[in-house]
């Protein structure tokens, strides 16, 4: 890009930045790298994600909103692994520097960034199709991060706050409503990254991961790192009562199995855990529910409100 395009861009960022700069950074954005003072005895926990337009969200989103939900997929991540969000780097390839846009796209940034205390502390422009990459880093004391592989037999299984919104959101997206009033919509558009709980659950949870595939495709992370099975109760996942009321009983049920983009946490835990759970999910400020149990047995089961097993497929489950 032209030099004054740079410089607009710099300006969009390198200011916002540097008023919210955490004292673990030597040097933010202006040199050819960043320098990172890393807290002693932490791990340092490394994420990246790209969104590409009309892919991973509909080109109708406002900038505002592109940046935001950029940014919360990657501190989603660092949630499920129990990481105290620090510093993120963005790669944005953009079709144009278009001062009003990059404006309200840095405002969306800023205003979920220093929610979380975590700083941009450099990145890269390009020109091309819309397209945005962010790294995140995170803490987390050494040795303690949350992975998938952690699952042990008789665990049960959890998920916090409720899943399947997103997807319908994301319907309701693409027919053009992207009004957050609806709480549809604002799940999809605005998913909240589940961090306090994840810190949380670092010496309580066997594993974690976050929900973004969907309900059953994630836990199947778990099941396969972990090489364990699962047997899950169909009526205790938990749905919202808007996702009821928009699509009704067996659609909400599809979607909370397979739609994914809700960023919740499912995790596993040894059932004698069970009130350290509750207070950090108190503290956390989101409801958890338990959906089913780890078992020796491999495969994921999913049991009908009648004790029957249902069929699965990719897209959710079939009746017979
Ligand atoms: P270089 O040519 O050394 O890669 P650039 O001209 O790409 O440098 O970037 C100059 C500075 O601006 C660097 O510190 C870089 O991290 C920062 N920067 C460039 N684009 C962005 C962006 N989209 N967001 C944040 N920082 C950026
Ligand atoms: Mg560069």
């Amino acid at each position: 890009m032209a030099l004054s395009e740079f410089e607009l861009i710099q300006h969009c960022f390198a200011e916002q930045a540097a008023a919210n700069l955490r004292p673990d950074v030597r040097l933010g954005i202006g040199d050819d790298c960043a320098i990172l003072s890393p807290a002693v005895g932490q791990d340092l926990l490394v994420t990246v994600d790209t969104l590409v337009a009309s892919v991973h969200f509909p080109s109708t989103l406002s900038p505002f909103q592109i940046a935001g939900r950029c940014l919360a997929v990657n501190l989603s991540d660092l949630a499920a692994m129990g990481a105290k969000p620090a510093w993120f780097t963005l790669a944005l390839t953009l079709p144009e520097a278009n001062e009003a846009w990059l404006r309200e796209f840095s405002r969306g940034l800023f205003e979920l960034a220093n929610q979380h205390d975590i700083s941009l502390v450099g990145g890269d422009t390009t020109r091309g199709p819309l397209s945005i990459t962010i790294q995140a880093h995170g803490y987390v004391p050494a040795e303690k991060a949350l992975r998938r592989d952690g699952a042990q037999v008789g665990d049960n299984i959890y998920v916090s706050g409720t899943v399947g919104d997103a997807g319908a959101g994301l319907g309701l997206t693409l027919k053009g409503c992207i009004d957050e009033s609806d709480f549809l919509v604002q799940r999809f558009v605005s998913p909240s990254p589940r961090l306090a709980l994840g810190q949380k659950l670092l010496d309580v949870a066997s594993a974690a991961i976050d929900v973004s595939d969907g309900l059953l495709a994630d836990l199947g992370h778990i099941l396969k790192r972990s090489q364990v099975g699962a047997e899950l109760q169909a009526q205790q996942v938990p749905v919202s009562k808007a996702l009821l009321e928009a699509v009704g009983q067996e659609q909400a049920l599809q979607l909370a199995f397979s739609a994914g983009d809700d960023y919740e946490l499912c995790f596993c835990m040894p059932a004698e855990r069970i009130e350290e759970l509750e207070a950090a999910a108190e503290q956390a400020g989101v409801a958890v529910s338990q959906i089913g149990v780890i078992t020796s047995e491999p495969g994921l089961t999913v049991l009908d409100t009648s004790g029957q097993a249902m069929a699965l497929t990719k897209a959710g489950y079939q009746h017979f």
